[in-house]
């Protein structure tokens, strides 16, 4: 079961796991970030939708019992700092209770399992960086690094993580969490720096850069992540959390500016203008957190996990899929998505 799998990276792992022959169950209240056109190309008998909220603990665990779910990948939240910012309510109840909800059902269910179904049964809680707040110049963020959020995101999905912890410690569910950096590749909203970018450039619009655009991410490649939740879903030990990092820090200056001489390339502007030329500084977001970087020895020390792009191959991927999905992008900044063969009865805002 992937709750959240209409997102980014739910549905960058639906596709992996359903590539390697396992059969998902999508959970998905579809909120303005859900969008089943991402979902298209898994073969309908390697998947099923439910369409739902994770705070309906009563669907969730009907859920659990009709699928008879073995393995929880627990994606769905709301993701977005700026709009953290602008409206945290959304990111409590979800982020939190939402949790919450999700830790009742899975605890309800897996005491109903025996032999085999329970010691096997696994719940993976995927989370975020941010939670250990800001780097200086130097350093990386462990599993051992306290948790020091800055945004109304971050403390949410902090929250969420010490609850997680709680029902291992306090229930005997077999949790487990990773924290990951920043993610980009294929299917990703375009409210987020890089699709957004390769959006605006493309539709002649301004490049926002926020404060002096020295911010510095740890950013990996989506197929990276979906490989490291699998491994860590497989091979993980149960209570165990684990960070998951690309080692590549970059700031968004860089970011944007690589992007840019991408484009040159691959779809130049006429005249010979450069698209580095839209770029714009705005005010920076409050409490912009300066630098992440993970430290992944960890997941690669006890699981062999290892990145398998770099930034220079993952980013190039990642530009030609939006230039090749540009009706992707329509679709879902004019929240018309392909429903039907979801059976959600056609378009959905
Ligand atoms: P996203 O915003 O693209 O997708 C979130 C999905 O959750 C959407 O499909 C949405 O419809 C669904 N959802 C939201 N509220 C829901 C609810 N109440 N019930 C059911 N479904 C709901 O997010 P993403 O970028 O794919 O992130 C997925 C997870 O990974 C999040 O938990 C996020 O904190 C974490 N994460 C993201 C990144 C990143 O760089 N994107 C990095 C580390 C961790």
């Amino acid at each position: 079961m992937l709750t959240g799998a209409a997102g980014f990276i739910g549905s960058n792992l639906a596709h992996f796991l359903t590539s390697q022959d396992a059969y998902v169950v999508v959970y998905d209240k579809l909120t303005y970030a859900g969008n089943p056109a991402s979902l298209e190309g898994i073969p309908c008998e390697r998947m099923s939708f439910v369409k739902g909220d994770i705070c309906d603990t009563e669907l969730v665990y009907r859920t659990l019992c009709e699928y008879g779910i073995d393995a929880v990948f627990h994606l769905a939240a709301e993701s977005h700092v700026d709009r953290s910012i602008d409206g945290p309510a959304a990111f409590i109840e979800t982020n939190i209770n939402g949790t919450f909800s999700m830790l009742t059902a899975a605890r309800r269910y897996y005491e109903s399992l025996d032999g085999e179904r329970r010691s096997g049964f696994r719940f993976l809680h995927i989370s975020t960086d941010e939670v250990y707040g800001s780097l200086g110049k130097t350093g990386y963020f462990t599993e051992n690094t306290p948790y020091a959020p800055n945004s109304p995101y971050s403390a949410s999905k902090a929250s969420s993580d010490h609850l997680v912890r709680a029902w291992f410690h306090t229930y005997g569910l077999p949790v487990l969490t990773t924290n990951c950096s920043n993610n980009y590749g294929p299917r990703q909203f375009p409210e987020k720096l890089i699709p957004l970018i390769i959006h605006n450039a493309l539709a002649d619009k301004e490049l926002p850069v926020y404060g002096d655009g020295k911010n510095i991410r740890d950013w990996l490649y989506v197929e990276d992540h979906c490989r490291a939740l699998d491994t860590v879903m497989r091979l993980g030990v149960p209570g165990e959390t684990y960070n998951v990092g690309g080692s590549c820090e970059r700031q968004n200056i860089q970011i944007v500016k690589t992007i840019c001489s991408i484009l040159d390339e691959l779809r130049p502007k006429a005249g010979g203008a450069k698209y580095e030329e839209q770029i714009k500084f705005v005010k920076d977001r409050p409490g912009h957190d300066r630098r992440y970087a993970i430290d992944a020895s960890k997941i690669k020390r006890e699981l062999g996990w290892q990145p398998q792009e770099t930034f220079e191959s993952g980013i190039l991927k990642t530009i030609k899929w939006y230039l090749d999905n540009q009706q992707w992008i329509a679709n879902i900044l004019n929240g018309k998505y392909r429903c039907e063969r979801l059976g959600l009865g056609g378009d959905e805002q």
